[in-house]
């Protein structure tokens, strides 16, 4: 078996042919996660005892054709945000180094339940916040494809994890772009879910308005599979709908319109993403997509309302790691002191600056002028997709100006590193789904995805498209 060339699909295919055991195939993942994971820290631990357990269970399960899942044996990697019961979650924080989670989150359950097996948790950015997972207190994850670049963030170790075929899927979550990012950079597929699909129960809180889990994989059809599991309403988290509209049919491309929005193609593309992009665009044109140039008048205004709103919705969700709850292990002489111990030496720079520009925009003098105002503007930016989705059925871009930077390049800039996600979050800012594919075809050196974003709840538009490009 080379797990270089396998899909969910073909796993599915191997075992049911008998090709190999799900017992084999972890192993061979072990193998590979044994000796690649020194060179690129994709997983900060991985589960091997529990993964092979879970993999003879998945055989016996196989071997009497009873309770199969659908994702039977799947090896999966999970961002370290998310709650695996019994293991450690510290979300690339140092502050929760220590902490186990006491419960799983709706998408271990689900997912768990359809037979996956979970190999470890993957490096992120601290508690998401990041471009590059160079914020993570655990090191930064190399991209798979050169060394010297970043696999992208927040969830690097995830999108890494795929690329490198430590895994066959990944479960990230994007708030401003952290699954679609580093699934770019590291040319994987990517997607975030409509805001509402999927649960957030047991996935630590960034931003809460923003926040949407959702998978990685190789191929379109094996990211709707992972999807498919994980999406639904959930009681425990409010926000959660059950909406699961039918994919749009495609045997006549000339019916479908994709806009190009012209504020996302204008300077600051580079040159290797521009051309991989209008490659892209010239071939579904001559499959008979219209494309059309829209305009979303308030981008401009997306960076600045994201950096508000997300900061004052982190500032507040990092407050219940006060050293009591979720306590570490310092010595404080009231209580003043262990707050101030525990936060200064168990948050990095990143996390403080986001608390403390938060809790700025959140005080009595400035609520108004910031917080409320970005909220105003953040509806002008939903309209703006609104009004574009009544003379096109999807939109179209690049999913960053650039392909993966190298290591240390812009941690020196905040504003640098925060314009990385500038084509993604506003996606996040008005709730839609976005998908991002690996361009296919191109000799050059590093992975360049273009980006798809479709109308609330038509998720599974996203996915047909995808894989008719994937099949063209
Ligand atoms: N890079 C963005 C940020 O730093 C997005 C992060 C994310 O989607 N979790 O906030």
């Amino acid at each position: 078996m080379d797990i270089k060339d396998l899909t969910i699909r073909k796993f599915k295919d191997g075992l049911r042919n008998g090709d190999f055991s799900v017992r084999e195939a972890t192993e061979e993942y072990l193998k590979n996660i044994k000796e690649n994971n020194p060179l690129l820290n994709v997983y900060l631990e991985t589960f091997n005892e529990r993964a092979l357990e879970k993999a003879a269970e998945s055989d016996k399960k196989i071997a009497s054709k009873r309770d199969l899942g659908s994702l039977e044996g799947v090896p999966m990697a999970f961002k370290d945000n998310i709650l695996i019961e019994g293991q450690i979650a510290s979300s690339g924080s140092k502050i929760l180094a220590n902490y186990r989670a006491a419960y799983d989150a709706t998408v271990t359950k689900k997912l768990e339940a359809e037979g996956v097996n979970i190999l470890g948790r993957a490096n992120m950015d601290e508690f998401a916040m990041g471009s590059s997972t160079e914020n993570s207190a655990y090191g930064v994850t190399k991209n798979p494809w050169n060394l010297e670049c970043v696999a992208g963030g927040s969830s690097g170790g995830s999108a890494a994890a795929v690329a490198s075929n430590m895994a066959l899927g990944a479960l990230g979550s994007d708030t401003g772009g952290s699954i679609r990012l580093p699934a770019s950079f590291c040319g994987v597929v990517g997607m975030k879910p409509t805001y509402g699909q999927v649960s957030r129960f047991g996935v630590m809180a960034m931003a809460s308005s923003l926040d949407q889990v959702g998978p990685f994989a190789k191929t379109v059809e094996d990211a709707e599979m992972i999807y498919s599991a994980l999406r639904g309403k959930d009681g425990r988290d409010s926000t959660s709908v059950d909406k699961d509209v039918e994919a749009i049919n495609l045997s006549n491309p000339s019916d479908i319109t994709i806009g190009l929005p012209k504020e996302y193609f204008v300077g600051g593309l580079d040159k290797e993403t521009e051309s991989a992009i209008q490659v892209t665009i010239d071939e579904l044109k001559n499959k008979g997509f219209k494309f059309k140039e829209i305009s979303l008048p308030h981008s401009k205004y997306a960076l600045s309302v994201y950096y508000i709103i997300m900061f004052a919705e982190v500032s507040t969700n990092l407050e219940r790691y006060d050293g009591i709850r979720y306590a570490r292990d310092v010595e404080a002489s009231n209580l003043f002191d262990l707050y101030m111990k525990t936060r200064g030496e168990g948050f990095g720079e990143e996390t403080k600056r986001r608390a403390l520009m938060g809790s700025f925009v959140l005080s009595a003098g400035h609520y108004d002028a910031y917080y409320t105002k970005a909220q105003k503007v953040r509806a002008l930016i939903r309209k703006d997709f609104t009004e574009a989705f009544k003379e096109v059925d999807y939109i179209f871009s690049p999913t960053s100006p650039t392909t993966a930077f190298k290591i240390g390049e812009r941690t020196d800039d905040a504003m640098k590193m925060y314009l990385s996600d500038i084509l993604t979050m506003p996606v996040n800012l008005a709730g839609l789904p976005g998908i991002v594919v690996p361009v296919k075809g191109r000799d050059a050196s590093m992975p360049v995805d273009f980006q798809l974003i479709a109308p609330h709840f038509h998720d599974r538009d996203l996915f047909a498209l995808g894989k008719y490009y994937e099949n063209l």
